[in-house]
């Protein structure tokens, strides 16, 4: 691989979640290529959805940011731009006269919406921003939820809806030991809630969460689990697909799932949790004051669509939950990147493995995408490895074939003086380092991985930095 003008092949991530850190690792532990990697993220702390996706009480999934400090973050063809916005405080334009490759790795930072009347009412919330509040997200962490709901509905029953139900089911003392946003421990050890209802709109084999994650909810020491029994039962085409199909995980989720119909309640657990399955949302009604106060649900039956897939129907059966509090969880969704091409129904950027497509289909010199941004809003943390394996493979593909951009300034340093004179409070990865010792002491004292600190000018002040950008 030969680079115009020689010197190492200098590569620039945007974004510091799974999906640029594992293109950054992949690239620099690849035999005989002499690589750069600099790695912008616009908050000053680093791991994107790692730190503000995953749930508190699941510590060891973090551990994946170990790694890509060993193998990746610790060398010194590695460097870390935190606080510097792409699109913003440095420009795709910027980035093109610093890199012989722009890789884009932004995630899917929306969420889907359900379009049912009372949407929008007040105590009705996208999941994905009471996720980012209770993980300490600076963007979130002013976000008020009124906790004092009794009854709370969690529309849907993928991984997020179950990290939702269960942040909501454990007790003060389960949280007490996470890392979990102060402010948000706070307020969930005075909640008032009491159910919590997780509502699927097909059936217990379609269910989209994962068979770890649905068995844990069966653990809680503060909350009982629920199935109704006609829901948790297979109809006759569900039936017949898992008759026919040797999916394994299939038949272990329906009978976790089983497990959970008549489940022995224990009054010493103050919590609910109920999963419902085959009922949909219609309509969401006030109470006087404009809060949720109903949901109205729709009983659903299944049919197989021309895909082949099984997909609900609404029945004229209909049904009243009255809830007060309400987390919309039907999925993420990509926005737009600026300066790229973007597919806004399936909310990603169009690529081909990897390499980004313009309006007519061809490739775009120098530009990439990984992860969400790539393939939407799917798969776990590791999915994210051979993703950006795929992604990897492209640019090194182009890198051979001398498929670059042209960078006038093409150094590591003329790279960190350009960002420099456009954000001079960016935040290096030793900067980071003095960020998290400071948080891990803070929680060290308290038994808890670290407080987390949940504003940007708290986090630039503990590098002696100030937020209106004056160093
Ligand atoms: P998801 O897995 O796509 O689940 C979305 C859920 O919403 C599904 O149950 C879906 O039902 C339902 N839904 C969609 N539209 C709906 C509507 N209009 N009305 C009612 N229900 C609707 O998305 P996610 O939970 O946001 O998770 C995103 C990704 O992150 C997933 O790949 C997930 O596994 C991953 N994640 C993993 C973990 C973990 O490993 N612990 C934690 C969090 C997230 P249908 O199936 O019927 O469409």
């Amino acid at each position: 691989m030969d680079v115009p003008g020689g010197g190492p092949l200098r590569v620039a991530i945007v974004g510091s979640g799974p999906a640029g850190f594992y293109v950054a690792e992949h690239l620099m532990r690849r035999d005989g290529v002499d690589v750069e990697v600099d790695m912008f993220e616009r908050l000053p702390t680093p791991f994107g959805l790692v730190r503000f996706g995953v749930a508190p009480d699941h510590e060891k999934i973090k551990n994946v940011t170990k790694t890509f400090e060993k193998k990746a973050a610790s060398r010194p063809e590695f460097r870390f731009y935190g606080n510097v916005d792409i699109g913003k405080d440095v420009t795709l334009d910027d980035l093109r006269q610093c890199y012989h490759m722009v890789c884009y790795a932004s995630g899917a930072s929306s969420d889907r919406r359900m379009g049912i009347p009372g949407e929008d009412l007040a105590r009705s919330h996208p999941a994905t921003e009471f996720v980012a509040w209770y993980n300490g997200h600076p963007d979130y962490a002013n976000y008020e939820f009124d906790l004092s709901a009794e009854r709370v509905a969690v529309v849907g029953v993928g991984n997020v809806a179950v990290d939702v139900a269960r942040i909501l089911c454990r007790t003060p003392e389960e949280l007490a030991k996470t890392d979990i946003a102060d402010y948000a421990l706070d307020a969930l050890s005075k909640s008032g809630v009491k159910e919590v209802y997780m509502l699927g709109r097909r059936g217990p084999t379609q269910a989209a969460f994962t068979n770890p994650e649905v068995r844990e909810l069966g653990q809680m020491p503060g909350a009982n689990i629920r199935v109704l029994k006609e829901e948790g039962t297979l109809d006759t085409l569900s039936q017949e697909e898992l008759d026919a199909s040797d999916d394994r995980g299939a038949k272990k989720k329906l009978e976790i799932i089983q497990s959970f119909i008549d489940a022995a309640a224990d009054s010493a657990k103050s919590k609910t949790l109920t999963i419902r399955f085959l009922v949909s949302p219609a309509e969401i009604t006030p109470d006087a004051n404009g809060g949720v106060a109903n949901m109205r649900l729709v009983k659903n039956e299944l049919y197989r669509a021309e895909n082949g897939t099984l997909r609900p129907r609404a029945t004229d059966h209909v049904e009243d939950l009255p809830v007060d509090l309400v987390f919309r969880s039907v999925g993420y969704h990509g926005l737009p990147v600026a300066n790229l091409p973007f597919d806004d129904r399936s909310g990603v950027v169009p690529n081909d493995k990897g390499r980004v497509l313009d309006s007519s289909g061809h490739g775009m010199t120098g530009l990439y995408v990984s992860g969400w941004i790539k393939r939407g809003p799917t798969g776990v943390i590791g999915t994210n490895k051979p993703d950006a394996l795929e992604t990897v493979e492209t640019m090194l593909a182009d890198a051979k074939a001398g498929s670059l951009l042209s960078p006038t300034h093409s150094t590591a340093e003329s790279a960190r003086s350009m960002v420099a004179s456009r954000q001079p409070n960016y935040v290096s990865y030793e900067d980071w380092q003095r960020i998290d010792n400071f948080e891990r002491e803070r929680g060290a004292a308290s038994g808890r991985p670290r407080i987390k600190i949940t504003s940007v000018s708290d986090a630039l002040d503990v590098i002696g930095k100030s937020a209106s950008g004056q160093p």
